[in-house]
């Protein structure tokens, strides 16, 4: 399978240059991926021959560009399997998707009083609004443990599941310890005790198939960037119920039906979300990734990025003093693999590995609390996507002994 995979390389020309000498690994998927040819020349394509604001006008130009624009949607909507268009709004990102959800959502379920559950595994766009919403509510924000292998703590979990629990938001998968989260089953346990269920889907979404029907999350949040579209585009599932008892965000122009001098009405699903123009470019240039995708096949995609794992993991493991954040039991992660170097600070190991032409993050990675819970100040991670191949996780163990030899000279 992964064989088939190495000739994807050639459809990213960012990935065809030298870095430092050395031919580029770029290892760094978890915080954004590379855009395949047929991306840019979709953005490109559009702003050439049919740039025009959407929903507006009628003249030719204006209804091809609305006409990309919601197609665009329809593609989104069927490659996460939503019933209707009227569902799928289309954001900034997850961040601002789950912004959404607490500012809207959360003004009109929480209460004075109430618990929201979220996990130490949670990326800080999932926490701050949270937290943000409890201040203002009286609300409890209440943390879901891990277990001692990284896994979210399911025992733990069905205990802190309350009837006081409103809205339990978890990530689907984590961005530091590869971990995939059981939502399905977890949304059966909020639904039973009549909580909502919100879904952080941005390291999920890209990498294996994503039905959300039938994991029956409320609410759902991915990014375009992390799939091989353009930045500043991202989507947010919602159940139609449920947006529809939700206000508006932001206000302005698009989102509106009838403005008179004191009040105004909204326009219907999925419209009354999106106030000002939209990321038209952005739109199509997603709808180009996930054909993409679809393409090669998201169980296909789980698959490559299995067996990249299963070929690095006991490699890595060989490597004295090297830790290895999250669950041994690989069938229970992604591509990501955290990791720091006994004795290294993972900045000085993200610019060593640099200099081999592997990049690699370094950082809390936007989950401070969850560096608090591991007790580690920061780590370096890898995150493998469908463009790798078995000769760049090769580079990658390379570049970590190269790494140690550098700073310790043998000495570990
Ligand atoms: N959630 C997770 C799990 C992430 O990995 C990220 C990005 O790193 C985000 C949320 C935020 O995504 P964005 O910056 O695209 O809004």
């Amino acid at each position: 399978m992964t064989d088939s995979f190495d000739r994807l390389k050639q459809d990213f020309p960012i990935l065809n240059q030298v870095i430092n000498d050395e031919p580029l690994v770029y290892l760094d998927n978890a915080a954004t991926t590379q855009k395949p040819q047929t991306v840019l020349d979709a953005v490109e394509t559009y702003y050439h021959t049919s740039n025009a604001n959407v929903h507006r006008g009628v003249h030719t130009l204006a209804e091809r560009a609305t006409s990309q624009y919601e197609g665009s949607r329809e593609v989104i909507r069927n490659f996460i399997n939503a019933a209707e268009t009227a569902e799928v709004l289309l954001t900034r990102g997850t961040t601002t998707s789950l912004n959404w959800v607490a500012r809207s959502f959360g003004e009109v379920v929480v209460e004075a009083g109430d618990e929201i559950l979220i996990s130490y595994m949670e990326h800080h766009s999932n926490i701050v609004p949270w937290q943000q919403l409890a201040k203002k509510k009286q609300a409890k924000l209440v943390y879901v443990e891990l277990t001692e292998d990284g896994q979210l703590d399911l025992d733990d979990f069905q205990n802190k599941l309350t009837d006081k629990t409103k809205i339990v938001s978890l990530t689907h998968v984590s961005n530091v310890l590869g971990v995939v989260n059981p939502i399905q089953q977890i949304a059966d346990w909020v639904h039973e005790k009549n909580g909502y269920l919100v879904v952080d889907g941005a390291q999920a979404v890209p990498h294996m198939p994503v039905d959300v029907q039938a994991l029956q999350a409320d609410f759902y949040a991915f990014s375009g960037h992390k799939m091989l579209g353009p930045t500043g585009i991202g989507v947010l599932y919602g159940k139609r119920a449920l947006l529809e008892q939700m206000e508006p965000v932001e206000f302005g122009g698009e989102m509106i039906d009838f403005v008179e001098e004191q009040d105004s009405t909204w326009k219907e699903l999925p419209w009354k979300f999106e106030a000002g123009t939209p990321n038209i470019a952005g739109a199509i240039g997603l709808a180009v990734a996930v054909q993409y995708l679809e393409r090669i096949g998201m169980e296909n995609i789980a698959q490559h990025e299995r067996e990249l794992i299963e070929y690095v993991m006991p490699k890595l493991k060989q490597i004295k003093g090297l830790t290895i954040f999250g669950p041994e039991d690989l069938r229970f992660r992604t591509g990501v693999i955290s990791f720091n170097i006994d004795g290294v600070h993972p900045h000085d190991v993200a610019t060593a590995m640099d200099m081999e032409g592997v990049a690699v993050r370094a950082g809390h990675h936007c989950a401070q609390p969850l560096m608090t819970y591991l007790n580690q100040p920061a780590t370096a991670r890898a995150s493998f996507y469908i463009y790798n191949t078995k000769a760049d996780a090769d580079k990658f163990v390379e570049a970590i002994l190269a790494t140690k030899e550098f700073f310790l000279n043998g000495l570990n």
